[in-house]
């Protein structure tokens, strides 16, 4: 429960250590002598200025740099004393606004403090460089110590919840979201890095196997789910939730990663500075004796799938990655036939991507069938028959099934869908495989399990489609779920210490967009599409026209509009509105294959190939008992994608299927929140974008975060402590010798500090402060 939550705001120390008092001194001093503000600046964000004159609703300022300016009231912000810059917890500034919170950032950044605590927060900047802040010494120097006893680290983040799950027997979990290139899966190797370090005792070989195998399982999916992108040149194309599992001993036993959301579009067209998954690259440089048992040549040039992309990352050798991919798949237990049935698959969507298809008056027909014999061979299916399957597919027609010829366009989408789908499977299969070697349920004294959560944050994008939609709706969720969080903690604090508080449900602020988004009564943005997708004559343009009539309907509960807007409409998301086009999401949604192929391939004479879809073996056509091995039923349970389950044959259904199970899992857990910012965009060490990271602050609630905070009493100190740091304010207190019970002193501090009854809330045990109070009291205290 509330462990974590009093680190955070209570027994810490307040101000940072001071190495030089007398400097101090002096900077208080040039800083009491002026009105010291932020001025909002276009090119900036905010600058350094003072205040010279003040009117009603202008004020004029001098800017620090020089110049003076009359600007609006509004325009400017108080600034912070000095002694509050590279203070470790924002939430103890004195002021709290968005020029403070930046302007910490940015001077912890300079010199290399890249964690900041944000109330129940941790903030976390790419550093773009090396630091030597990951060493095994830096591991032993944050165990088991608390929040406030050492500089704000992803380690005491996992400390914390090492140490929370032991002592409250309670699953945990570690939320870390941001943009794209912001670090997430770098600070989620830290944590395993750090849980594998800790929730060791022994040297058994068994336990080490184990923790070696689970710290190899995230190069593996790195090679299949990760590619160079314009913003990261090893970004996660996917979500994922890695939960570590204890013993009683508290020992790791196991884990079980899950997936979300693979971006399947990239396996058949990137643009030219931006690279297909590593796999395709990596395995062109695999030893002769693969290569040719994949018919594969060493030369990206002859793919379709990758000729057009960037070729080579910049300090990455693919030979080399290639051999780490087949020892780590080798420690996690794959035997080369495993390993070379993975390959089998994306060396056959190489090939695949080199069918030309020709058209001829309107009919398509292929035009070298070597590369379809290339393509069969490796699937293990007749050549032939692919061939007939894909130009003129057998569908059923009522009772019986008749062929339909497929034009051009319609056979090129039908080879990049079976890409896809070809991709996406083996993923989900290999993440199945490793989760296999990884797997902790076998332990019988469990004790509890740390998840942590690496996904895309908010996107806000030029133009933002379905793909948009799944990702804010996910980040929507989980934002609601801090805030709901945030206020329990609250909330039973307030109550253990009998304060007076009014209920405010922030959750509830971000309902009416989640309902817009997933209800099922009244229809919602996925049931509508989803409706849309079954029905006979459904369009992205019919879809939309729906959306419109259902949103438009006066609702003076919802916060959200959508209107009409090009092909689009608008959605209120708790990080702003935000523009979706609707351009293709029926096709998107639906995800369509060629049905015929797939029972082709379901029958496959390559087991890897036909238990990837199996789920499309049905009872037409020749009866071939089915491959079953111990984990088909769960693979195909995982894919979500067996027929008759209908409602989860979309996409945006099963991705709401999987967000539940999610928040479901979620909700078991005591969890902790870190949000990674990218400070520039520029892959540079050291250097700050304002207003870059301004935004990624307002869309990942840290700044909303210290709204609420401010609402309540963030600020908190036992009875004892405050005693101690204030008395000197009190000469009453000092001189007494006799007993003053804690509470009455801390009524007697307060009237003699004569603080506002609406400032402060004295419980049993602690002092509580509204923010800013605290500061205003060391303040008082110092000036004595
Ligand atoms: P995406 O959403 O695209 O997957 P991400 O948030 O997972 O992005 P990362 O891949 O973790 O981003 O980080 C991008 C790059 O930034 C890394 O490859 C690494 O070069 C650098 N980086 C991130 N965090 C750190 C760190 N703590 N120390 C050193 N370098 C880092
Ligand atoms: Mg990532």
């Amino acid at each position: 429960g509330v462990g974590s939550f009093i680190h955070s705001y209570g027994s810490k120390k307040f101000i940072r250590p001071k190495s030089d008092d007398v400097l101090d001194a002096v900077a208080q001093a040039r800083f009491n002598e002026k009105k010291w503000v932020w001025i909002e600046d276009d090119n900036e964000g905010y600058v350094r200025g003072h205040v010279v004159k003040e009117e009603e609703d202008t004020v004029e300022v001098e800017y620090e740099n020089g110049g003076t300016a009359i600007v609006r009231v509004c325009t400017i912000k108080p600034m912070n004393p000095p002694k509050f810059d590279m203070v470790d917890d924002m939430a103890e500034l004195t002021h709290l606004n968005e020029p403070s919170v930046i302007h910490n950032l940015t001077v912890r950044y300079k010199t290399n403090r890249v964690y900041t605590y944000s109330g129940l927060f941790l903030v976390a900047v790419n550093p773009y460089r090396k630091l030597p802040i990951y060493s095994e010494e830096y591991i032993q120097s944050y165990k088991g110590k608390r929040r406030g006893e050492m500089p704000p680290h992803i380690y005491a983040v996992a400390d914390q919840a090492y140490h929370d799950m032991v002592q409250d027997k309670e699953n945990q979990s570690i939320l870390i979201t941001g943009e794209s290139g912001a670090g997430k899966t770098e600070n989620t190797k830290i944590v395993i890095q750090y849980l594998t370090a800790v929730a060791t005792t022994t040297n058994k070989p068994t336990t080490n196997i184990l923790q070696t195998q689970i710290l190899q399982a995230n190069p593996i999916l790195e090679s299949f789910g990760n590619a160079q992108t314009i913003r990261n040149n090893n970004s996660s194309r996917f979500g994922k939730f890695i939960r570590i599992e204890f013993n009683n001993r508290a020992q790791i036993c196991g884990a079980n990663i899950e997936w979300y959301l693979l971006e399947k579009s990239r396996v058949h067209q990137q643009t030219s500075k931006e690279r297909n998954y590593h796999i395709f690259y990596q395995l062109l440089e695999a030893d002769e004796e693969t290569k040719k048992q994949l018919l594969l040549t060493d030369q990206a040039q002859d793919y379709n799938f990758i000729k057009h992309s960037n070729k080579r990352i910049e300090g990455v050798d693919d030979a080399e990655e290639y051999r780490n991919l087949c020892k780590s798949l080798e420690i996690m237990g794959l035997v080369e036939k495993e390993k070379i049935d993975l390959f089998r698959i994306v060396a056959s969507i190489l090939h695949l991507g080199n069918i030309s298809v020709t058209d001829y008056r309107d009919r398509a027909d292929i035009r070298d069938f070597s590369v379809v014999e290339r393509v069969c061979h490796l699937l293990g299916i007749s050549a032939e028959d692919f061939k007939k399957s894909l130009l003129a597919p057998r569908i059923k027609a009522g009772r019986d099934w008749v062929t339909q010829a497929k034009s051009p366009t319609q056979v090129v989408a039908s080879l990049d869908a079976l890409a896809k789908t070809l991709y996406e499977r083996n993923f989900a299969f290999l993440v199945e495989r490793v989760n296999k070697a990884i797997d902790g349920q076998k332990s019988k004294d469990k004790l509890g399990f740390i998840g942590v959560l690496d996904i895309a944050g908010f996107e806000i994008f030029e133009s933002n489609s379905f793909e948009q939609l799944c990702i804010n709706y996910t980040n929507e969720k989980l934002q609601q779920f801090f805030n709901q969080n945030m206020f329990e903690l609250e909330q039973e604090e307030y109550q253990k210490e009998k304060i007076a508080w009014n209920y405010i449900d922030f959750g509830n602020d971000l309902q009416p967009t989640i309902d817009l988004i997933e209800k099922t009564n009244p229809v919602g943005i996925l049931s509508c599409l989803e409706e849309e997708c079954v029905a006979p004559r459904g369009s992205d343009g019919r879809f939309l026209e729906k959306l419109n009539k259902f949103c438009d309907k006066d609702n003076p509960e919802a916060k959200y509009k959508s209107t009409r807007f090009g092909d689009g409409f608008i959605l209120r998301h708790y990080a702003g509105d935000v523009e979706y086009s609707v351009d293709g999401w029926i096709e998107k949604n639906k995800d369509p294959l060629n049905e015929d192929i797939t029972r082709l391939l379901a029958r496959s004479s390559q087991k890897h190939v036909a238990l990837l879809f199996e789920d499309y073996l049905t009872d037409d056509g020749p009866s071939v008992a089915p491959v079953k091995s111990d984990y088909t039923s769960s693979f195909a349970s995982m894919l979500k994608l067996k027929k008759g389950s209908g409602s989860f044959r979309t996409v945006g259904q099963r991705h709401k299927q999987q967000l539940l199970a999610l928040m479901n899992t979620l909700h078991m857990t005591h969890p902790h929140f870190v949000r990674c910012i990218l400070p520039n965009n520029r892959k540079h060490a050291g250097e700050i974008q304002t207003k870059l990271v301004l935004d990624q602050l307002r869309c990942n609630g840290v700044l909303e975060g210290i709204r609420i905070c401010r609402k309540g009493f963030p600020n908190r100190l036992s009875f004892d402590e405050f005693r101690k740091r204030y008395q000197v304010l009190c000469p009453y207190l000092l001189d007494r010798e006799a007993f003053i019970d804690g509470r009455t002193a801390c009524q007697m501090l307060v009237n003699q500090m004569q603080l506002d009854g609406d400032k402060y809330q004295i419980g049993t045990t602690k002092v509580f402060f509204k923010a800013t109070v605290l500061a205003d009291l060391e303040e008082l205290r110092d000036g004595k």
